[in-house]
């Protein structure tokens, strides 16, 4: 059984689809969508060699070597153009998933959707798809051993086309779907935020004030407003 994170994950793949899993680790959701007959065949991509090997046994134990193969390195360069039709990229955070993503656009030819789950600065995943032209689908959060997660699905499309009717800057951060959405988990991860932001700009008050200080400022304020209109 898979955790309700990866479940959601799970959720938003195409059956049929040709899938690799970037940073896979046990190569769980690889096992569980190909026992599960939804996917044909899968690639289990990582770059570090002891999750590399516990995916190898995992594939080994769950007799699965002869549908999905388990290829060591870094982000795409495991999988050639055209290969798959989905990929997945879970449990990073934002930034790394887009520097992933940046480096391996070669290999994003023919690839129908992306299902990224960052565990933080989920914005850095929305530049990227706005950026690249990717629409977002679909989005997620959910909350798990007490801690948030969100889900981003895309397609190539219209980049801009959820994003309609509110402030960009405010979509990226907050997610234009989850935005409207305004589940109780969404409230809860923001709120925890403000009170955080408000905690550092009372720290920063306190602190000897520089040109650093006052750009932090600014940047908590600017924050600040955001959630409170949100
Ligand atoms: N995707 C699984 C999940 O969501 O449960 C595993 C998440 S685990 C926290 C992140 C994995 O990504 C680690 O095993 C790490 O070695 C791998 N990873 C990090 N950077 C990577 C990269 N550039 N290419 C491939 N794998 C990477």
């Amino acid at each position: 059984k898979l955790s309700d994170r990866l479940n959601a994950v799970a959720n938003n793949i195409p059956n049929g689809a040709r899938l690799a899993d970037i940073g896979s680790d046990h190569a769980y959701l690889p096992c569980y969508m190909v026992n599960k007959g939804m996917i044909p065949m899968a690639i289990a991509g990582e770059i570090a060699e002891g999750p590399f090997q516990s995916a190898l046994e995992q594939v080994q134990e769950e007799s699965l070597t002869n549908l999905i193969t388990v290829r060591k390195g870094d982000g795409l360069e495991v999988i050639a153009p055209g290969e798959v039709d989905c990929i997945t990229i879970a449990g990073m955070g934002g930034s790394l998933i887009s520097s992933i993503l940046e480096k391996g656009k070669s290999k994003l030819v023919g690839v129908r959707r992306l299902v990224l789950q960052p565990n933080v600065a989920s914005f850095a995943v929305r530049r990227w798809l706005i950026d690249n032209g990717w629409e977002l689908l679909n989005e997620e959060i959910l909350k798990e051993d007490r801690k948030i997660y969100e889900i981003l699905v895309a397609e190539k499309g219209e980049p801009l086309k959820p994003y309609k009717g509110i402030d960009l800057e405010s979509g990226m951060q907050f997610g234009p779907i989850l935005l409207r959405e305004k589940s109780d988990v969404f409230m809860e991860k923001w709120k925890a935020e403000r009170r955080n932001w408000q905690r550092i700009l009372i720290q920063l008050d306190g602190a000897t004030q520089n040109e650093e200080t006052e750009i932090k400022k600014k940047e908590l304020k600017k924050k600040l407003k955001m959630a409170e209109e949100a």
